[in-house]
């Protein structure tokens, strides 16, 4: 989607060893899976660059290798959770499923089933409360465990009443029909079950957007619109969108591994500039949202510190957990760049920490952009019910984050 869009607006993908001038715009694609999106400015990158970051995972459900089984002529698929969630959330709505399979003949399928009107969706399912007394009297964290996020995907049998799992083979049978594929290409697959809403509106004021993925997405879309929209930027501004943040970054798609800074080096040789200066000299805004203060749950946020729905793009000076462990802390000098800046260009802003000290915590991919030696702070959207299915922002804290990162990309820090 990423991809499109910028290809719409002129972006090509990027060359090694090719001079570009100002206002070139290039990208670099990662597995399908992430996206470096940079327009070229009129200084060298020996001065720096301009980079946002946000990320397009969110919390959802993947399908495991082997998903497929029948139990009681009922056909499901086993998952395996991705990111931080509350299990029990996940039950009982309803469910779509995107992914790729790789077929065993090498043709690659794209598979999006629940989203289209007329659809069928999935579900897992939960206790009637009749019969819950048991179940109810666990802690919430147990109440629905990992194996217990089966998704419901067939009940009728194949025609054929003398074989066993019978409603499996219906599946199959129709998953063979409509995608080409057979049991086994699971096992080249990744398969996604995500919540089936569409954002919505959210209060008869209509001041809210209520979506799945808003954790990074709000952010993602304000910094994709930023880069879009800019044309020929002093320094030259670089977009990422990346991948696995809920699972920590690691892996060849997320921000702890060399994909940006690889990108970084290319593009300083394209100048004849060393990489290494490029970074030292560049400064990032990690564009992540964070908790807004939630007045039914007041007890585990610190008033004066944390960031409320309508105030603005929250900036996050740090995340981390009890003694700021695991966080990159944003020094003074940086935090006053950043201020001055959304202060001079009319940019509504707050500072919020996530919650409590004690409480909990939770990072974001700032910490591996500082490792690179580049200055970086999050900034963002705050989130009502973040990680739910479901989850709540103000349109003005949206809006204040794209004009945040535009106005970042546009001008002088
Ligand atoms: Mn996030
Ligand atoms: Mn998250």
């Amino acid at each position: 989607m990423q991809k499109k869009a910028a290809e719409e607006k002129g972006f090509v993908p990027f060359e090694r060893n090719k001079k570009y001038k100002a206002g070139d715009k290039v990208y670099v694609y990662n597995r399908d899976k992430a996206i470096i999106l940079a327009v070229i400015g009129k200084k060298s990158p020996a001065e720096g660059v301009h980079l946002a970051a946000a990320h397009i995972d969110s919390p959802r459900m993947d399908l495991k290798p082997n998903p497929l089984y029948e139990s009681d002529e009922l056909a499901f698929f086993k998952t395996h959770y991705y990111g931080g969630i509350k299990k029990y959330q996940w039950t009982t709505i309803p469910l779509a499923l995107h992914g790729v399979v790789m077929r065993k003949d090498g043709a690659k399928v794209d598979v999006c089933v629940g989203e289209e009107e007329g659809d069928p969706q999935f579900c897992v399912t939960d206790l009637l409360p009749h019969l819950a007394g048991g179940q109810m009297s666990k802690s919430a964290s147990t109440v629905i465990t990992g194996e217990l996020l089966n998704i419901l995907i067939g009940s009728s049998a194949f025609d054929d009443e003398d074989i066993s799992d019978s409603v499996k083979l219906n599946i199959m049978n129709i998953i063979n029909e409509k995608y080409g594929f057979i049991e086994d290409d699971f096992l080249s697959a990744e398969l996604e079950l995500v919540p089936a809403f569409k954002a919505r509106d959210v209060g008869f004021d209509r001041s809210m957007i209520g979506s799945y993925g808003h954790d990074d997405r709000v952010c993602a879309y304000a910094e994709l619109k930023a880069i879009l929209d800019t044309k020929k930027p002093e320094y030259t501004s670089v977009a990422i969108l990346t991948d696995k943040e809920e699972t920590g970054s690691d892996g060849n798609t997320g921000l702890n591994s060399n994909y940006l800074k690889y990108f970084l080096c290319d593009l300083g040789e394209c100048f004849g500039v060393d990489g290494r200066q490029v970074m030292s000299n560049s400064v990032c805004l990690s564009a992540d949202v964070n908790a807004a203060y939630d007045p039914n749950f007041a007890d585990v946020y610190e008033k004066n510190n944390s960031s409320r729905l309508n105030y603005g793009a929250v900036i996050t000076k740090y995340t981390g957990a009890r003694g700021k462990g695991g966080t990159s802390d944003a020094s003074a000098e940086f935090m006053y760049r950043v201020r001055n800046l959304l202060d001079t260009h009319n940019v509504l802003w707050q500072t919020g920490e996530l919650g409590k000290v004690d409480i909990g915590g939770g990072g974001t991919v700032a910490l591996y952009i500082a490792n690179l030696d580049i200055d970086v702070v999050d900034l963002g959207v705050p989130v009502l019910s973040m990680h739910a299915p479901w989850e709540i922002v103000s349109k003005i804290d949206a809006y204040m984050t794209y004009r945040a990162v535009y106005e970042f990309f546009a001008n002088e820090l």
